[in-house]
């Protein structure tokens, strides 16, 4: 970690990492806030003379390396060769990794019940380049490992807590199926943050976020990241980035750390909202099945207390009375915004069968159309619960 001011803070609580960890104090002019480097070339001291490191903006540019380095310190605590790189968006770091990792002939292990854009990354942008792919349920390790084709597989994709059923997949036994095999395992952290859930302690090799999410966390970016601890590994990833070129203006940039240095107070918040408002959905007559990690009856349980700090402040649920029922209680709430997207400071309310999952329908990863998906924002509880009751 740079000093500036600030001290070594490579070693300190979560916190502090989010708030310091590469964003010392300017060096010219003492602002305590990384500046918004708005530029796309710099000054040579002769050729090859670069005074600052950086050369041309895609390549590298200081508010994205403030960035980079925070998430590699938030992601990887400890680990002295993490990094991380920043991208336009949370698809864009997943489509770099797909490029830098396989290639037309090999093949990649994917949640069945994925994002429906990485889904679609896989089959209708991997897929056409020569990139197969097998769906699989990641809460299972043998239906994983059943779907690796030896010296084929190059890819094992995770994410956990899923979108929108929040299953749970135990990281560290993926890790041992896609290494015996020798596969790197990828997860994408979005629904968890690092705050409740640091992968890369559990035996992954890539973490991959959509920064626009929790990160974010105002519903005010597109961004995406990613940190490995390999360096070879690094080294290819941070080629294909360059090379590929979907990088984040020094703007994204700034808003995505600017939102990083309040990510723990906001996610306790964000858990804490959502404990209330499953205790009321579950005690409801109208609600017929409540999805949270924290539920001691949820099956991936035992395997979230393992691994995160938290359980989230994503919670679906089903409701009597179809997808009429369903749309009804959308229509209804006032506070929480019918919305796409997730991990913003305002509740969000979504049906993913005519929404964010439409494109689902009629495959293996169709949702049931009496779901409703919530981002529990942090507004004061009070409010969220009167809005759920008269809405339900
Ligand atoms: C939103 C999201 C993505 C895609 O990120 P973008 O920033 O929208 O490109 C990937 N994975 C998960 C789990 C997401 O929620």
């Amino acid at each position: 970690m740079s000093d500036g001011g600030t001290g070594n803070v490579a070693s300190g609580g979560f916190e502090t990492r989010a708030i310091h960890a590469g964003q010392a104090p300017d060096p010219l002019t003492g602002a305590v806030v990384t500046p918004i480097y708005q530029v796309s070339t710099y000054a040579q001291d002769g050729v090859g003379g670069l005074r600052g490191g950086y050369e041309y903006s895609r390549s590298g540019n200081p508010t994205r390396s403030a960035l980079e380095e925070c998430l590699a310190a938030l992601e990887a605590p400890g680990i002295e060769s993490a990094r991380g790189l920043a991208f336009a968006s949370g698809l864009a770091a997943e489509d770099t990794i797909i490029r830098t990792l396989a290639r037309p002939g090999s093949h990649a292990v994917i949640p069945d019940d994925a994002y429906g854009g990485t889904y679609r990354l896989f089959a209708r942008v991997a897929g056409p380049w020569g990139v197969e792919h097998t769906p699989a349920a990641v809460t299972d390790r043998a239906a994983v490992a059943a779907a690796i084709i030896p010296g084929k597989t190059v890819l094992v994709w995770v994410e956990t807590p899923t979108n929108p059923l929040l299953n749970v997949a135990d990281i560290a036994a993926l890790a041992e199926v896609a290494h015996a095999a020798g596969a790197l395992l990828v997860v994408d952290n979005t629904f968890a943050s690092p705050y409740l859930q640091q992968p890369l302690l559990l035996g992954a090799d890539i973490v991959v976020h959509s920064t626009t999410k929790y990160l974010g966390g105002h519903s005010d970016v597109i961004g995406g990241g990613l940190v490995a601890v390999d360096p070879e590994l690094i080294e290819k990833l941070r080629y294909h980035q360059n090379a590929m070129g979907a990088v984040p203006g020094p703007f994204d940039s700034w808003l995505v750390l600017r939102g990083i240095k309040t990510l723990g107070v906001r996610m306790d918040r964000h858990c804490a909202n959502a404990r209330a408002v499953v205790e009321l959905l579950t005690s409801h007559p109208k609600v017929l099945d409540v999805m949270w990690p924290g539920l001691p009856n949820h099956p991936g349980h035992k395997v979230a207390l393992r691994q995160m700090r938290d359980f989230g402040g994503m919670v679906s649920f089903r409701v009597a009375g179809g997808e009429t029922a369903a749309l009804a209680v959308c229509a209804r709430t006032k506070i929480f915004t019918l919305g796409e997207s997730l991990g913003g400071v305002e509740s969000l309310i979504e049906h993913p069968g005519r929404m964010t999952h439409a494109s689902a329908a009629g495959t293996p990863l169709e949702v049931p159309a009496d779901l409703i998906r919530l981002s529990v924002g942090i507004e004061s509880i009070a409010d969220l619960i009167a809005d759920l009751e008269q809405a339900l």
